[in-house]
């Protein structure tokens, strides 16, 4: 699982910058609707192979004046309570401020880890006034410069290496054979888009027959399953709870946890609900999807509540709202009248087999010699791409690099024909496939 940090500290003490130094989501998942307070980013990063979540409590509302200090406490309060790490964020400019002892006093009794980061110290990584940050009493603070991007490093190792040494690659290991293994599904998707009532109906289908669920790390509880000979393992993204034999969703949503499971996942379930349309939320989520390179299958859940006018209205949002996610199928199924799951289950299933679809070197080649021989990438400045041979970089999601020479110059639309013809030809659904030029000079 990934290591969630939180970056907390009163206004203006440059959490908001520091959060862009260490993400590099296209877009962070704002918490943005009810029962969530406003205003929490969560995006993720990596440091070498290591990745992590950090939370911003960043976006006070500077007016009301005790406003101010409860929405903090809250905010402040929240992330924590799901991080596994704190990064306190003060001013070296500015001095400890009375709030930074409040809020180091309040840190002190949430028994994390936390680190001190003495933001706007550009050039003053011995300066004399990092001194008085000692007084918090929570270790060597670590002088940073959020804007221009210093001492970000030394920082993210002193908060990584808290959770032990860097784990071995081999854990997230290629299966050898698809067939052999199970399936890890994310249902991910708003409240009440349906998420539970989609797990309940499942599990008292006939043909599926779960298994009970292992103790896993950090209180999240998983479902083992098997339906038709293949093997899954639901991850849990709603803070589900089992009730007997009925699974209830006990937190309404879990931004923390839906991304964890979404890294966690080969196949992501996108659940959609018809009645409410694409927002923003689920456009976000989608796009961490998309950017986590895991296989998805959109759901448009409760349609069985809306009309034939309002069908067509949906399916025209969802097209444009959803665009960047072309590859992925999107079906309609109401969990709760047990409609369209039938058509579900296979749609997983070959998102999860078109993941780890295996390519070979000679067919792939082959594939793009005749791709080059239909149409020729276009010249660019004095040389023209030469693309000489292709080889499978990976899996979940397959990942094609292409050797050749003067491959800088492949423009993004050509890079798409590419995609498009060994899409083609491997019938690939449901998952993204990357493409990677390698040049040798
Ligand atoms: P937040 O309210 O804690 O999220 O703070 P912001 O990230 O919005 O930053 C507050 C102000 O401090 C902005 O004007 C930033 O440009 C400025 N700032 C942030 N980081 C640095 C830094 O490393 N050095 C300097 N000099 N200014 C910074
Ligand atoms: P969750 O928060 O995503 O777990 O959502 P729930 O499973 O708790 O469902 C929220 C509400 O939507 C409940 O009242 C369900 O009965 C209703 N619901 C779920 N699926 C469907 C469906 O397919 N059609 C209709 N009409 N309602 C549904």
């Amino acid at each position: 699982m990934k290591p969630v940090i939180a970056l907390v500290g009163r206004p203006n003490v440059g959490k908001s910058t520091l959060f862009n130094r260490l993400t590099k989501s296209r877009d962070a998942i704002v918490a943005d609707f009810a029962g969530l307070t406003r205003d929490r980013h969560y995006g993720d990063g990596r440091l070498g192979g290591r990745e992590y979540i950090v939370i911003d409590t960043g976006g006070f509302e500077p007016d009301s004046s005790t406003g101010i200090v409860k929405e903090m406490a809250k905010q402040t309060r929240q992330a924590v309570a799901e991080a596994d790490a704190v990064v306190f964020v003060v001013d070296v400019r500015t001095g400890l401020a009375g709030q930074d002892l409040d809020i180091g006093r309040y840190l002190r009794q949430c028994n994390k880890r936390v680190f001190v980061a003495v933001n706007k110290a550009e050039g003053m990584s011995d300066s004399p006034l990092l001194a008085e940050f000692h007084e918090l009493g929570m270790g060597e603070p670590h002088p940073v410069s959020a804007a221009h991007g210093q001492g970000i490093r030394s920082l993210l190792e002193a908060v990584l290496d808290s959770f032990g040494p860097e784990e071995d690659e081999d854990e997230a290991a290629e299966p050898d054979d698809a067939d052999e293994r199970t399936i890890r599904l994310a249902v991910a998707g708003r409240p009440n888009v349906g998420k539970s009532t989609l797990i309940n109906t499942w599990l008292g289908e006939e043909r599926l027959v779960a298994f009970d669920m292992p103790g896993t790390t950090r209180d999240a509880i998983s479902v083992d399953f098997e339906r038709d000979g293949q093997k899954f393992q639901l991850i849990d993204t709603a803070g589900l709870r089992r009730k007997g034999k009925v699974f209830e969703a006990i937190e309404k949503f879990s931004v923390v946890k839906t991304l964890q499971a979404i890294s966690d996942a080969n196949v992501v379930l996108l659940l959609i609900d018809a009645t409410q349309g694409v927002s923003d939320q689920d456009a976000h989520i989608a796009g961490y999807v998309l950017d986590s390179g895991r296989a998805v299958v959109v759901a448009i859940n409760k349609w069985d509540a809306i009309d034939s006018y309002q069908r067509e209205t949906l399916e025209r949002q969802i097209q444009t709202r959803l665009a960047f996610l072309r590859f992925a199928p999107i079906l309609q199924i109401s969990a709760l009248k047990r409609q369209g799951l039938g058509p579900l289950w296979k749609a997983l299933a070959d998102a999860y087999s078109s993941a780890y679809r295996k390519m070979t070197t000679p067919v792939l080649t082959r594939l793009v010699h005749e791709a080059v021989e239909h149409q020729q990438p276009k010249r660019s400045g004095v040389s023209r791409p030469k693309l000489r041979y292709a080889h499978q970089g990976g899996m979940n999601p397959p990942i094609v690099v292409i050797h050749g020479n003067a491959l800088e110059g492949v423009s993004d639309v050509y890079k798409r024909y590419l995609e498009g013809r060994i899409r083609d030809h491997y019938k690939l659904v449901g998952t993204p496939l990357r493409i990677e030029m390698r040049s040798s000079k």
